[in-house]
């Protein structure tokens, strides 16, 4: 047994995460006197959710007539009907509360002229159920809502009390031998010295795990830490298989061209200089919408029409423009293609790869953002002591599609319900139980062993293979073939874990060390992601799959579970929740109204 000295923390909750969901659920529970600390791998200002610029979708009616219903219909419609109807209704219901409170705390939104909250309009966000004209719903901090929320959020637990355990990485989850979560065991990165946390109620607000793909528009630390742990913790993650592309980010950093650009005249290139969306979308061409332009580019590539040395990626052009449109309207642009492809874009055109943007799927939660370990008698039975909020859990308002703004009010309003739940059933007056002792060993022989880790195969190799295989075959272009080759390549990519190579053995700033825990964590996520998809005869939202072209209510509308063993997954399913919170003559959405259809723009 690995021998590690360690001190241990009380607390009644401990929040893993310091983005907009994981802030947000450790500002709710302070406030209410639970002693609460956050712990985060990274300073919590620089947590993914600082690069958000769009906004935050909340029915406010400040630039026009709105209703929490039509957001709600246009939620259900963006899920292509595989969201929980309950946790649709309360997000788009509590939206507009969560932000009255982001600006009471001080999130300094941009104005109308007579001082209300500025809002935008935002793809698949309509009026009348989607018969109205677009409605502009979406809150902004200018181009930085995400980098105002984080800011705002860190001050007010500070002012709170909340404790913070900044550059510490959690390695596993607790769990007592009833099957209680107890807490964490984390690494302290600077001084190499180890914690073990007891804590009545654990929230998992570790955000996405983009960086399974070679390409992500998310920062490196996005490695599914969360869905890491509970999966190793015997838990099952669910709907993994949605994973939302955006068309244009840069090639090799992934770093995000907005969809403005092409909205400005930029197009879309083959290696043969050819426009090619003409020929697959005669009418909206480079404009059609996100995942059909993705899939497209991707076709090009397939068949062997992609540009550079490795023929594996897209040009988008925007040299043909004037230089002052290009300096007025895209100067954000320029600067990106400048410092992340060395392209001069008034001159040449910029590489793009359709590039992973957003996990939809993540751990099963209610809309109180507690974690479910479904049992076949109750698919809804909750796991005490545990929580999940932010892109890690999935309540879930995504479904199989998210809609743009919609993240960043699920990390409130889920962050908030999970503190006001935690006020709720957490007993601040009794003390902690005694921890599970097997459960920090096992935890700590784990890390141990990584550490010790003198396999073959070194970390950044393994993860550049497992993020090429995703790349290729968990991707937007899907069929049978080309999913049941990636379960065999990733099975194969997972099993060589065994064989893994840390050079570095210290315990300080060790970064190979880190990587390689990350990689542990992003594997059980990208092995479910392609297992899950291979399974799924149908096409939903961002699982187009050219074998099974429709959508098929009869037999898929419903929630993949996925329990991931090494490199062993299994699957079972979950149903969607299809009843509303309120009643229709309580003020409900009428049922008719979200009654699935062709989910046609
Ligand atoms: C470029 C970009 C632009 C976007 N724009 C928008 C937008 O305009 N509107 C919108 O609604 N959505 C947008 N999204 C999506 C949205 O920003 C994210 O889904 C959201 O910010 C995720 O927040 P989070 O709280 O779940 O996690 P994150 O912000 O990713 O934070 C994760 C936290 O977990 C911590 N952590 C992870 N693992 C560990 C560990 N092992 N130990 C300790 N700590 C750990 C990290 O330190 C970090 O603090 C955008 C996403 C990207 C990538």
């Amino acid at each position: 047994m690995a021998a590690y000295d360690y001190e241990t923390h009380e607390y009644d909750c401990i929040v893993v995460g310091a983005g907009g969901s994981g802030l947000r659920a450790t500002l709710g529970m302070a406030e209410q006197g639970l002693k609460t600390a956050c712990i985060t791998k990274v300073f919590p200002t620089r947590s993914h959710t600082v690069a958000a610029q769009g906004g935050i979708a909340a029915s406010l009616g400040n630039m026009g007539p709105d209703h929490w219903q039509w957001h709600m219909y246009d939620t259900v419609k963006g899920s292509d009907w595989l969201g929980d109807t309950d946790a649709m209704e309360y997000l788009a219901r509590e939206a507009p509360k969560a932000v009255y409170e982001l600006e009471h705390y001080g999130v300094p939104f941009s104005r109308t002229e007579e001082g209300k909250i500025y809002q935008r309009p935002f793809g698949g966000h309509t009026t009348e159920f989607g018969e109205g004209p677009p409605v502009q719903r979406t809150c902004a901090a200018a181009d930085r809502t995400g980098h105002a929320i984080l800011h705002t959020l860190y001050g007010q637990s500070l002012k709170n009390n909340a404790e913070f355990y900044i550059e510490y990485f959690a390695i596993d989850l607790i769990m007592a031998d009833d099957g209680t979560c107890q807490g964490v065991v984390a690494w302290c990165l600077d001084d190499g010295s180890i914690h073990v946390f007891n804590a009545k109620m654990t929230v998992l607000a570790t955000g996405g795990y983009g960086r399974a793909y070679f390409s992500a528009t998310s920062a490196h630390t996005c490695t599914g830490d969360g869905g890491g742990m509970v999966a190793r913790a015997g838990l099952p993650l669910q709907d993994m298989e949605f994973v939302q592309f955006h068309p244009t980010g840069i090639y090799g950093s992934g770093c995000l061209i907005t969809e403005g650009a092409r909205g400005e005249g930029g197009y879309l290139t083959n290696s043969d200089g050819e426009r090619f969306m003409e020929r697959y979308a005669p009418t909206y061409k480079d404009l059609a919408s996100r995942d059909v332009v993705s899939r497209c580019m991707t076709m090009e590539i397939r068949e062997g029409r992609g540009v550079g040395a490795e023929g594996d990626h897209i040009h988008l052009h925007l040299n043909h423009l004037p230089p002052e449109t290009l300096a007025e309207r895209l100067p954000g642009i320029s600067e990106s293609a400048r410092i992340f492809a060395g392209v001069d874009l008034t001159k040449e055109p910029i590489p793009v790869l359709p590039t992973v943007h957003y996990n939809m799927g993540g751990i099963p939660t209610n809309y109180w953002g507690e974690v479910l370990n479904p049992t076949e008698d109750n698919p809804d039975a909750v796991l005490p002591g545990l929580m999940a909020v932010g892109e890690a859990g999935c309540a879930s308002v995504h479904g199989a599609n998210r809609l743009g703004s919609n993240s960043l009010i699920d990390l409130v309003v889920f962050g908030r319900a999970a503190g006001i739940r935690a006020g709720e059933v957490v007993d601040r007056t009794s003390g902690n139980p005694k921890l599970n002792q097997a459960s920090v060993d096992a935890a700590l022989d784990r890390f141990d062993n990584l550490r010790h880790a003198n396999g073959q195969v070194p970390t950044a190799e393994l993860r550049l293979e497992m993020q090429k295989a995703m790349q290729a075959d968990a991707a937007v272009f899907r069929t049978d073939k080309t999913l049941a080759e990636g379960v065999t390549k990733m099975t194969a990519i997972a099993k060589k874990m065994n064989d893994i190579q840390v050079t570095d053995r210290s315990l300080i700033w060790n970064s190979d060390l880190m990587e390689t825990l990350e990689i542990e964590n992003l594997m059980p996520n990208a092995l479910a992601t392609i297992v899950s998809a291979e399974a799924r005869k149908e096409s939903r939202g961002a699982h187009a799959h050219e074998d099974y072209p429709d959508r098929d209510d009869d037999n898929w509308r419903q929630h993949t579970l996925s329990w991931v063993d090494d490199a062993d997954v299994r699957l079972a399913y979950r149903p969607v929740h299809l009843n509303p919170l309120l009643g229709h003559n309580d003020g409900g959405i009428d049922l008719a109204r979200i009654a699935p259809k062709a989910r046609v723009y």
